[in-house]
């Protein structure tokens, strides 16, 4: 459980639970086919971090798999906040889990899904301790995104995670992988979204294949309401190396600079500053979530 700081109760289909009371049945169809949803959402200062979007998204990816959970989303925002109450946490990572539990192991089964509800301590992600750390490291992933025609990308699904997890294990010498699509287009990274900044205007992907994040979302808007040039168009790897800056954002990781992007033909360095772009979104990005 060290991983997991303060989290001692969580909220399982309508009741909080000790942590060491809760177990799960080896023949749960979410454990064999990763028929579950879920969701990563922040607590900045007690508060629930555009908690309404997340929960609207969770019920979208629970769709796709005609998973109709039990609870309305206030409901799952009330559950949030009496696990944030029970485990005492102001600034917290929350984990939302509907899956599919026992019954059948047909891969059609359309088991009664379970909802539970997580949380634990974060402050800052990607820090040794209490430091931000600078900035990512990037490596460019082997495989491919598919197009949204064979998988719903739009959806946090479990099971569309392994194939993230493949990407990551797979390249330890960087922190993340940029996932390429099948055009060779950017798609995004592994649990985040990607930004370049050139001549002072900011460009991002076109979100058609991959997940179109909550916090590239706000950042799109950041720049529309502070009139800093945002463009959604398709991006290649060229495009990274000539970028003047590049960020990725998402949940846990807000906005992070890049360091480094490493390519199998070369290796380019950036040096995030006070007075770039990137700074100054993570700064309007940091208003908002202490608003
Ligand atoms: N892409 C992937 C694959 C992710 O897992 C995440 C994290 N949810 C993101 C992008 C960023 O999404 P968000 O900003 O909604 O956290």
């Amino acid at each position: 459980m060290q991983n997991f700081q303060n989290l001692k109760y969580i909220w399982i289909d309508g009741q909080i639970k000790k942590i060491e009371e809760c177990s799960i049945d080896v023949l749960n169809h979410c454990m064999h086919y990763g028929t579950g949803a879920f969701e990563g959402i922040r607590v900045y200062n007690g508060k629930i971090f555009k908690a309404k979007e997340h929960f609207l998204r969770l019920f979208a990816s629970a769709n796709t798999m005609q998973m109709k959970l039990n609870y309305s989303i206030d409901q799952l925002i009330q559950a949030t906040e009496e696990v944030l109450e029970k485990n005492q946490l102001k600034n917290a990572y929350v984990r939302p889990l509907a899956f599919r539990g026992n019954g059948s192991l047909r891969i059609n089964a359309e088991n009664q899904p379970s909802v539970m509800i997580a949380a634990w301590e974060l402050q800052k992600y990607f820090h040794g301790d209490k430091e931000q750390k600078p900035g990512v490291h990037l490596g460019i992933s082997n495989f491919k995104k598919p197009s949204s025609e064979f998988l719903p990308f739009n959806a946090k699904i479990s099971g569309l995670y392994s194939l993230n997890h493949i990407m990551r294990v797979n390249s330890k010498e960087c922190d993340d992988v940029i996932m390429l699509d099948w055009r060779d287009y950017v798609a995004e990274c592994t649990t985040s979204n990607i930004f370049i900044v050139k001549n002072n205007c900011v460009y991002t992907p076109i979100a058609d294949c991959f997940l179109n994040g909550i916090t590239r979302k706000s950042v799109i808007e950041i720049c529309h309401e502070n009139q800093i040039s945002c463009q959604e168009t398709r991006l290649t790897i060229k495009d990274l190396i000539q970028a003047d800056e590049i960020f990725i954002t998402g949940t846990a990781i807000e906005i992070m600079p890049v360091l480094s992007i490493n390519t199998e033909q070369q290796k380019k360095i950036f040096n995030p500053h006070e007075n770039s772009i990137t700074s100054k979104i993570q700064n309007l990005y940091n208003t908002l979530t202490q608003l």
